[in-house]
């Protein structure tokens, strides 16, 4: 079993799994690679989807106060002035003198020391760690270090025709911006009242000065993002409100099948926490080179609206209806990274078993977000069973993920299928000229059933729901 297996191995296989099946391939690979850059293949990007519709289903659709919205990556650069990241989203950047290498002074403090040892450090502060506890270039092993300097974490562009220091603009690096500044836009065109949240799913850009470990750390990524407005002043209510969505973030992990034990919570500590927010919890997963950040759940009070009120001298309070109050409104956050659930989905689901003494690799996936829900396999290449197999097919594919698949030996396709996660593979073959009927076999015990075709809609919906 995958437990047993040096856990390194682990995430090198999922990287090679993941190229050789078409989930992700290195980006820019046929012109040497950008480094820190991936594409989604065929397989990916249906898992993708399925892992974001399932979000939007139980953070929007599912519920009577949540809206969507989908803005600008392009922002006014003021908006990351109010937001604070122009003056304070930077990282502690060193460089080796000996090779070159530049790192981030806070990761290697973090690496040897543990995380308590970097949190509220200044850049100075930082720099006398690294010595004191002689930490070295994770390239050359050198200990001689440039002094840390902050470096902004936001790509700059220009837009426009003509390059000056008036169109800078910044690719954003986060979505949340975008719905605190349509704030107001949604409670003039809407008719819920607060408490209610705002969702979003698109793609965030952040310079990282070291992005790694496959897709954990990635220079372009995708946010789903959900900002919480309620009323202010109440903090049982806000307490009440936060514990509720700390119960729904984690009940999402366990709703795409993470394996509980490996998930948890992690509290940040009063010296860690972001200029915005009051109160920070993570889910964490347990990622092969250690317990990582999946998700992020943050108090962010006031902050924002009150910037951007500040900065952009529009009137950004709400108004309630039934009190006449009128207030700038208190912020939950569960802001999530889909690259990173993705990364968790693919390790989690990774297993090794053996079947009829043959050595198989099985992607465990839930059937709710398997890139492909049903394999069609006629057992022979025979007109007779191709006809039926594809009908099969075709009436299927109206209502699931469908793959057929009538080239070579059936061993050799149910290893394929496994390898891909598909959860259920059905097989026509010579009976079911007579009997109407296929086997249906379970990924997971390889188990194999006897059913009518014209019950197996029926069937695998069932198997799609029972958890
Ligand atoms: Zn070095």
């Amino acid at each position: 079993m995958a437990e047993n297996k040096p856990k390194n191995d682990v995430m090198e296989k999922i990287v090679s799994l993941a190229k050789r099946r078409g989930f992700v391939f290195p980006g820019s690979e046929i012109y040497g690679g950008l480094a820190g850059t991936f594409d989604y293949g065929p397989l990916g990007v249906v898992l993708k989807e399925n892992v974001e519709r399932l979000w939007l289903q139980m953070f929007r659709d599912d519920r009577d106060d949540m809206y969507g919205i989908d803005s600008a990556i392009l922002m006014n650069p003021k908006i990351w002035e109010a937001s604070g990241h122009v003056g304070s989203f930077s990282d502690p950047l060193m460089d080796c003198k000996k090779c070159k290498e530049r790192v981030r002074g806070d990761k290697l403090i973090e690496e040897k020391l543990g995380i308590e040892a970097v949190v509220g450090k200044s850049l100075q502060e930082i720099g006398e760690i690294i010595k004191k506890n002689k930490i070295t270039c994770p390239k050359c092993g050198s200990g001689d270090f440039t002094e840390a300097r902050s470096f902004n974490l936001m790509f700059k562009t220009h837009q426009g025709v003509i390059e000056n220091a008036t169109d800078l603009i910044y690719l954003r690096p986060e979505t949340a911006q975008g719905i605190f500044i349509n704030f107001k836009n949604v409670v003039q065109t809407s008719r819920k009242r607060i408490p209610f949240g705002i969702a979003q799913i698109g793609k965030s850009f952040r310079n990282e000065i070291t992005p790694g470990n496959f897709t954990y750390r990635t220079r372009e990524f995708e946010q789903m993002e959900i900002e919480y407005f309620m009323e202010p002043g109440d903090k049982e209510m806000v307490k009440k409100t936060f514990d509720e969505w700390k119960k729904e973030v984690f009940d999402w992990f366990l709703g795409l099948g993470i394996k509980k034990e490996n998930l948890r919570f992690r509290e940040h500590d009063q010296k860690e926490l972001s200029h915005y927010s009051s109160m920070t919890v993570d889910v964490e997963y347990k990622f092969p080179f250690g317990w990582g950040e999946l998700m992020g759940l943050a108090d962010r009070g006031q902050f924002d609206l009150t910037q951007h009120e500040t900065f952009s001298k529009e009137n950004l309070k709400y108004l309630d209806p039934m009190t006449n109050k009128q207030y700038l409104p208190h912020v939950i956050e569960p802001s999530f990274g889909v690259e990173r659930t993705i990364l968790t989905v693919l390790l989690d689901a990774y297993d090794e078993d053996k079947v009829n003494n043959e050595d198989r690799v099985v992607m465990r996936f839930s059937p709710k977000i398997a890139p492909v829900t049903v394999a069609i396999l006629p057992l022979m290449k025979k007109p007779e069973l191709t006809k039926v197999a594809e009908k099969i097919y075709k009436d299927l594919r109206k209502k699931f993920k469908v793959e057929y698949d009538d080239s070579g030996a059936i061993g050799k396709r149910y290893r394929r299928q496994d390898e891909i996660g598909t959860p259920f593979a059905i097989t026509v073959d010579y009976d079911t000229l007579e009997d109407k009927a296929v086997t249906l076999r379970d990924r997971d015990s390889t188990k194999q059933k006897r059913v009518k075709i014209e019950e197996l809609e029926e069937k695998i919906e069932k198997l799609l729901t029972t958890p």
